[in-house]
Parts: C-alpha cells; sequence; structure tokens
C-alpha cells in the first residue's frame, strides 16, 4: 500500500474512533513516527498532508531533519524517545514538543538550551503505569513532585502526559493504561500547579491507537500503520 493510503486509513480510523467516543476529530493529532525510514518517506507523508513526525533517536532525527528541510520545508517534529540530557543541545528550537521527560535533570538541562535561544520549550511528562523497569517514565506517585519541580523551570512548560504502556497484542489490555494516564491527567489539572497544563495526553501506537483515543488521547504516535515494519 502507498504512504497516501496508509495516511487515509490511519486518519479515517482516528476519525471513526472519535466519533465512537463522541469527540472532535480536531482534537486528536497524529504524530507520524518515522524512526528508522529514510527522509523520504518523511517528504512522501508531508506530500499527503501529513505535517507532524515524531522522532526517536537524536543523531538521526537532527539528519533527517536536515534532508527533509532541504526538499520539503514546514514538517513539525517531536521527540518520542528516551533522551540523554547531553543530547538536549541538538533539540533546542528543532522540535515544538518533547513527550519523554522523566527526570528533573533532564527537565534542568532542557530549560538551559532552551533559555539560550530565549525560548520555552514545551513538554509532556513520561509516566511509567506498568512498573517496567525496562522502561523509562516516572512512577505514578511521583508525578505530582516532578510537575512542581519541573513547574519552576522558567523556559520550560509542561504541557500534558505520555504513557508508553506494557505491550499486548490486545488493545483492551492496554486500555486500562490509557484510562490511568487520563484520571492521573485529571488529578494534577485539579492541584492547578501553576504553569501546568494538562491539555496533552499522548497515547496510542498503531496496535491501540483507537482505544486510546477512545480514553481521551489527543496525540496518538504511529509508525508502522503508517510507514510499514522497521
Ligand atoms: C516507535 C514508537 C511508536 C510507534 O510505534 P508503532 O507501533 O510502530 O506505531 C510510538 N511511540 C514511541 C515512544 C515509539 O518509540
Amino acid at each position: 500500500m502507498a504512504i497516501a493510503e496508509r495516511i487515509a486509513a490511519v486518519r479515517s480510523r482516528m476519525a471513526e474512533a472519535c466519533r465512537r467516543a463522541g469527540r472532535d476529530p480536531a482534537g486528536v493529532r497524529l504524530v507520524a513516527v518515522s524512526k528508522t525510514k529514510p527522509a523520504q518517506a518523511v517528504t512522501e507523508a508531508l506530500a499527503c498532508g501529513q505535517t507532524l513526525f515524531g522522532e526517536n533517536y537524536v543523531q538521526e532525527f537532527v539528519e533527517k531533519r536536515e534532508q527533509v528541510e532541504q526538499v520539503a520545508p514546514g514538517a513539525e517534529w517531536h521527540f518520542i524517545g528516551a533522551l540523554q540530557s547531553n543530547k538536549v543541545k541538538y533539540l533546542a528550537g528543532k522540535v515544538t514538543l518533547i513527550h519523554s521527560v522523566d527526570r528533573l535533570a533532564l527537565a534542568e538541562e532542557i530549560e538551559r538550551q532552551w533559555g539560550k535561544l530565549g525560548q520555552t520549550a514545551d513538554i509532556l511528562l513520561e509516566a511509567n503505569l506498568g512498573g517496567e523497569a525496562s522502561k523509562a517514565g516516572v512512577a505514578a506517585s511521583s508525578l505530582e513532585e516532578l510537575a512542581r519541580a519541573v513547574a519552576r523551570l522558567p523556559h520550560v512548560r509542561v504541557c500534558g502526559l505520555m504513557v508508553l504502556p506494557p505491550f499486548f497484542d490486545d488493545p483492551e489490555r492496554v486500555r486500562p493504561f490509557f484510562r490511568e494516564l487520563r484520571q492521573l491527567a485529571e488529578h494534577l489539572e485539579s492541584l492547578k500547579i501553576p504553569q501546568v497544563t494538562m491539555r496533552e495526553l499522548s497515547m496510542g501506537m498503531s496496535g491501540d491507537f483507537e482505544a486510546a483515543i477512545e480514553e481521551g488521547a489527543t496525540l496518538v504516535r504511529v509508525g508502522t500503520a503508517l510507514f510499514g515494519a522497521r
């Protein structure tokens, strides 16, 4: 299947999920996860009107972004992968949202690098809800403390939460994690921490984005269903 058809198919499934949940489709954005795929895959998707892309690896992102910019400017990039503090400087000013902030030291480095540019970074706090040691993310019980600490950084804005739940083939087994993330966001919102909003919920991937939308996702991160297997 051509990329245009894959994008159309994913968009129509997103719209259906919105309809089932009584949600406005404009409230859910598709992040096309282009990791390991060449710049050409991105420019093809751009030509089909897909403008938002997610990348996981800093060096790959920097190179790909430059290649894409040369032939087709206009892409918006999110960083969704595990992030080391010493690599943050390569992202500054180049991504509009970092989904994967799970520790204060990382937020402090984002503060430093975006501050140098006189800009404010939008970030999400990544939650680890499955208790998997192999995965990044902060435990639900520590989210409030991290949100309050990050809120004190003037060049970093917390815009919501992200989760990478345990893997299950059956989306119904992932759904409880999506629901939990939304409930955590509602709780954090109710605390009215200055500079912290919960307007974004980044959850759902190729296998389960419809369930995520039904549970409140505002950003779905979809790779395989758009670009094929990696
Ligand atoms: C790779 C990746 C995705 C996309 O996964 P697919 O199953 O290919 O849709 C989403 N989120 C994160 C954090 C990823 O690393």
